[in-house]
């Protein structure tokens, strides 16, 4: 199809053809046969959070990938109108669960966003913004040299003050989102964690943990929960010491080289573990991990060690769910709403597992978020980047989740705790916010889950 052959609705705006936009190199192109097995049904569209937003055939799977096609054909270059497109695009794979051709528009926008950070023009605002977000986020030890600043920061009162109309109408849009989704940051020193963590009991498997970045440094006591019960379910528990950031946010934004490095990495330091499973509790890494096989598929020395570390990566609500419980669970009564994160829905499948996970808590009563299958808006990087629709997509989260009023909301992703909790703040509710195995720990130890006790909504022990 031609440029001229595109509907008026379809077409995206006619100076995005400039003809000096190139079009994409042969290194990993998105794969004509994959653009070519959409068939247009547009049975994705009302599941695009993007198209919810602008109803903008463009801003739709359909669309991307028949900008892709055209780029693809030679048709049009990657102007700057063609590849805003694909940077509002959330990566949420949503459409991917959607598709019924089985389209894998992951694979497609993966590639395609590496080839917009190799070939397209940044401006030096979203250069520097990039810069700061990948010199920071993958790297823990730096997140944690800025903690006391932070802390300083919100302890003065400035944050408050921040948030105001006034204040947030005068900061640039993407330092409010950060602003924002920032947690409230405690300077308590824990010890650090232990490199293995014996089973209690007879040991039913052995398995290796992913520490993460973001999540260390501000879901450590996620980690430990993770860590508790696993080894209160007969498993003992490897740290992989010297591991690093798994690679997804810098996949997910097209840097490939950056996360392949990043990839090698974690390889690296889990192989001199012998392990039954590797296990994650974060979603996007989750995501990615599964992925090494693939994106490691030409590298003559990591392929094979990829697919076969990607064999055993589960997340920690897949792996739970295929041991026997042992441990027995103590109730909390609560009602809880189940956020389905995008990386572990759309991208995993996993949707059936935290659920059984919780339902197994004598007392809890779980309850999904209408438009479950719609991105919260944080999806990696994209809340920092693109902070509008993010904001818009929160906000529809936020509200989707008060509609079911639940005691508490629970996810399994980091980005979306940040998000949805920055985005039920803003609309003045004070419903904590908690990672499942957070609720199955508790359960395990017989208490009740710090941030439920501070709301104190009709929660109670039975046993
Ligand atoms: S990944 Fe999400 S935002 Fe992107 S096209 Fe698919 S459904 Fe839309
Ligand atoms: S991606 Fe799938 S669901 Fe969407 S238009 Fe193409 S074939 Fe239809």
């Amino acid at each position: 199809m031609s440029q001229a052959e595109l509907s008026p609705q379809a077409a995206p705006a006619p100076e995005s053809h400039a003809p000096h936009a190139p079009g994409f190199d042969a290194h990993h192109a998105p794969d004509p046969e994959i653009i070519a097995d959409c068939v247009h049904c547009g049975f994705c569209l009302p599941s695009c959070p993007t198209f919810a937003l602008w109803g903008e055939e463009m801003d739709s799977p359909r669309g991307r990938i028949q900008l892709m096609k055209m780029v693809s054909n030679g048709e049009i270059g990657m102007s700057e109108t063609v590849t805003r497109h694909w940077d509002q695009c959330l990566g949420c794979m949503a459409c991917v669960t959607a598709c019924p051709s089985g389209v894998r528009y992951d694979r497609l926008i993966e590639a395609t966003r590496a080839q917009v950070e190799r070939h397209a023009p940044r401006s030096t605002s979203e250069r520097l913004l990039r810069a700061l977000i990948f010199q920071l986020f993958p790297h823990p030890e730096r997140m944690r040299a800025l903690l006391p600043l932070l802390w300083a920061y919100q302890r003065s009162g400035a944050s408050r003050l921040m948030r105001s109309p006034g204040a947030a109408q005068a900061l640039a849009p993407q330092l409010r989102a950060m602003e924002s989704v920032a947690p409230p940051i405690s300077l308590n020193r824990r010890e650090p964690l232990m490199e293995i963590h014996p089973a209690r009991g007879q040991v039913r498997q052995r398995v290796a943990l992913l520490l993460g970045c973001v999540q260390r440094v501000f879901f450590d006591e996620v980690n430990r929960a993770t860590i508790r019960t696993l080894t209160a379910e007969g498993c003992e528990v490897v740290i992989p010491a010297g591991q690093g950031c798994c690679g997804a946010l810098s996949i997910h934004a097209g840097r490939e080289e950056e996360g392949l490095r990043y990839a090698r990495r974690l390889i690296d330091s889990f192989s001199r573990v012998d392990v039954d499973a590797i296990v994650v509790n974060v979603a996007g890494c989750g995501s990615n991990m599964k992925d090494y096989g693939y994106l490691l598929r030409d590298d003559p020395q990591y392929a094979e060690r990829a697919a076969a570390f990607s064999a055993k990566t589960r997340d920690i609500s897949e792996f739970l769910a295929g041991l026997e419980p042992m441990a027995p669970r103590a109730a909390i009564v609560a009602r809880v709403a189940y956020h389905d994160a995008c990386h572990l829905a759309h991208a995993q499948g996993i949707r059936r597992q935290p659920r059984a996970l919780l339902e197994a808590i004598p007392g809890l009563e779980v309850v999904s978020v209408p438009e479950s299958e719609l991105c919260c808006g944080s999806a990696g990087i994209y809340n920092l980047i693109e902070p509008e629709p993010a904001a818009q997509l929160g906000q529809r989260k936020a509200r989707n989740v008060l509609s079911v009023q639940p005691d508490a909301l629970v996810a399994s992703n980091a980005g979306c705790l940040l998000q949805i909790t920055a985005a039920l703040r803003d609309m003045g509710a004070d419903i904590p916010t908690l990672h499942p195995i957070e609720l199955v720990d508790a359960s395990i130890r017989g208490i009740i889950p710090p941030a439920l006790a501070r709301v104190g909504k009709g929660i109670a022990r039975l046993s």
